[in-house]
């Protein structure tokens, strides 16, 4: 159960969060370290199940968080300033979701209280995907899914 009190992602902005808090935020579904392709003709883009080499299939979390911008170029980091541009996160995570004023779904850990939650609920990526290393780049097409809402 989480106090009013302690429920910051209710009481303060995006943008008021401290760097912790920032990073609380992010439900570990994983769902953002998979490739999408962009439609160039109408701009519209499209998730597959091929994730990211450093994203863990079953944990859901980045396996070398702290230098992965440094490993992965085209990772890209969150920031509050950003939040008008969120739309091409799911609609389900986090930071677009508070950006939207919308609140957090009971399965998100900082609701539950349960890391798992987000598993059980099945908004997580575990089972789901398969890793870069195994689709050549030119396949990517045969990967889009149509599970995440966005
Ligand atoms: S989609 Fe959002 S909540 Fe899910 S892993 Fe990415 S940043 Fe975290
Ligand atoms: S480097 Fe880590 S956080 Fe970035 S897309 Fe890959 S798995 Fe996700």
């Amino acid at each position: 159960m989480v106090t009013e009190a302690k429920a910051f992602w209710n009481n303060k902005t995006l943008g008021e969060m401290s760097a912790r808090e920032w990073e609380q935020l992010c439900d570990g579904c994983g769902r953002c370290c998979l490739h999408k392709l962009e439609d160039v003709d109408t701009g519209l883009f499209f998730y597959t199940n091929v994730a990211c080499r450093l994203l863990d299939g079953e944990s859901c979390r980045c396996t070398n968080y702290q230098e992965r911008l440094r490993i992965v170029p085209d990772c890209l980091s969150l920031h509050p300033d950003d939040a008008g541009q969120f739309e091409w996160l799911p609609a389900s995570c986090a930071y677009r979701r508070l950006g939207n004023g919308q609140s957090l779904e009971w399965w998100h850990p900082l609701v539950s209280g349960d890391p798992e939650t987000v598993h059980q609920a099945g908004i997580s990526v575990r089972g789901k995907i398969t890793s870069e290393n195994d689709v050549p780049r030119e396949q990517l097409e045969d990967h889009v899914i149509h599970w995440i809402d966005f």
